[in-house]
């Protein structure tokens, strides 16, 4: 999108508000299918979390997605979406069997990640398929707030667990049609990854009846200049051809799946903020927005580095600035950034905000969440209301002192 497109959204629409770029969700999960077109049976499980506004789940289910869910209310979302019960898989973390009775009743891959819900659902459910997620103890990436495979993380049926998977498969005669692992948010060694693949692999001999293995996510996008990116074309190619190579050994071909987020959403993102203040230090000058951790906590929670763009001023001389937000406690966005020069009034862009930045927003400090809007085929389409006073007011209830 031109910084005009940007400008005239938030004129539109006002700020701060988020927009995506269809055309770069479409490019991304085109880029994702062509990198694994030497398997015959690909299947792309979006993972609704990312950034679930339900037009943004029937942009990817209109290229042929499937999707990636992990509440009962996801599953729901991506039903009202027009998405196919089957192209569901329900990927739950400590849920109750409850809810995966309700997401399994509704028609959808169930996916379990722990032995004592797998031996329940079994044993009431014996007919209904089930995924089951390994946790393959392979560490992607380096940031332990985000690696989830590792021997310590709660995610996953431990592979060291397997006679005791085995026997409950095996007492309960239930039927596994899948395996799973997702390891981590950052797959920045492709070796590491095909290193936990080859785990799956070994785990999948064990069952006779799958349809599919799934590899899960944590393909890395590019935050900011000189970020690594994981080389999709080049784990396409390596996983593809070990994939087939196990499909003849196993005697059937198999469905290779993954569930991305971030991969598909993230770049397509921009959050668009209005300068309020511009206020000089004796340390540092502070830009500080209509925004805050409410609307956009990555920085905050990971650390993350979200580029910042001066859309008002592009071609302004570069000062360094802190930008932060206008709660009432320390949201700073970014420290001592270059960006053009800055008044107050301008409209500044955070990139990569397609994934996990509006899903993640609340009403602190009784802000009302943005508006989202989508952009498709060059032009602006509102997709979610901003917030008003009675969605903050509406469940509160005012008791008689
Ligand atoms: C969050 C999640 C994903 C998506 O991860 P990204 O890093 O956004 O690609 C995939 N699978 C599961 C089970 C998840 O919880």
């Amino acid at each position: 999108m031109k910084h005009q497109d940007l400008l005239a959204v938030a004129e539109q629409y006002g700020s701060p508000v988020y927009v995506y770029d269809a055309s770069k969700i479409e490019s991304q999960y085109k880029r994702l299918t062509s990198a694994f077109k030497k398997v015959k049976h690909v299947k792309i499980n979006y993972a609704v979390k990312a950034l679930s506004n339900i037009s943004v789940l029937k942009l990817l289910s209109t290229l042929g997605s499937g999707m990636d869910t992990v509440s009962i209310q996801e599953v729901r979302l991506a039903l009202e979406a027009g998405v196919l019960p089957e192209k569901i898989i329900f990927t739950p973390n400590g849920v109750s069997l409850e809810e995966i009775e309700r997401a399994a009743g509704l028609g959808v891959q169930i996916n379990i990640d722990n032995l004592s819900i797998l031996e329940q659902f079994g044993t009431k459910h014996p007919d209904i398929p089930v995924c089951i997620r390994i946790n393959p103890h392979v560490m992607a990436g380096g940031n332990t707030n985000i690696s989830v495979g590792h021997i310590d993380s709660k995610f996953g049926i431990s592979i060291h667990q397997m006679p005791h998977i085995e026997r409950i498969v095996k007492n309960t005669k239930m039927n596994i049609n899948g395996i799973h692992m997702h390891t981590g948010s950052d797959i920045l060694d492709i070796e590491v990854f095909l290193y936990a693949s080859e785990i799956l692999f070994q785990t999948a001999t064990h069952f006779k009846n799958l349809e599919f293995i799934d590899f899960g996510s944590g393909f890395k996008v590019p935050y900011k200049k000189d970020d690594i990116e994981t080389n999709i074309e080049e784990l396409g190619e390596k996983l593809s051809k070990r994939f087939n190579q196990f499909c003849k050994e196993y005697g059937k071909e198999l469905t290779l799946a993954f569930e991305p987020g971030k991969f598909l959403v993230s770049e397509a993102g921009k959050f668009l903020v209005k300068v309020n203040v511009v206020k000089q230090t004796t340390s540092t000058v502070f830009a500080q927005v209509d925004s805050g951790f409410n609307h956009l906590i990555r920085p905050m929670l990971y650390g993350s580095e979200h580029g910042i763009e001066n859309v008002s001023n592009p071609k302004g001389k570069e000062r360094f600035y802190s930008v932060v937000g206008y709660i009432c406690e320390t949201d700073t966005f970014a420290n001592n950034r270059r960006i053009a020069e800055i008044h107050e009034g301008d409209i500044l862009a955070f990139s990569n905000a397609g994934a996990y930045c509006f899903t993640m927003a609340s009403n602190y400090n009784s802000r009302y969440r943005p508006a989202e809007v989508l952009w498709y085929k060059d032009e602006a389409h509102l997709i979610r209301k901003r917030e008003t006073f009675d969605d903050i007011i509406k469940n509160q209830i005012a008791i008689t002192f």
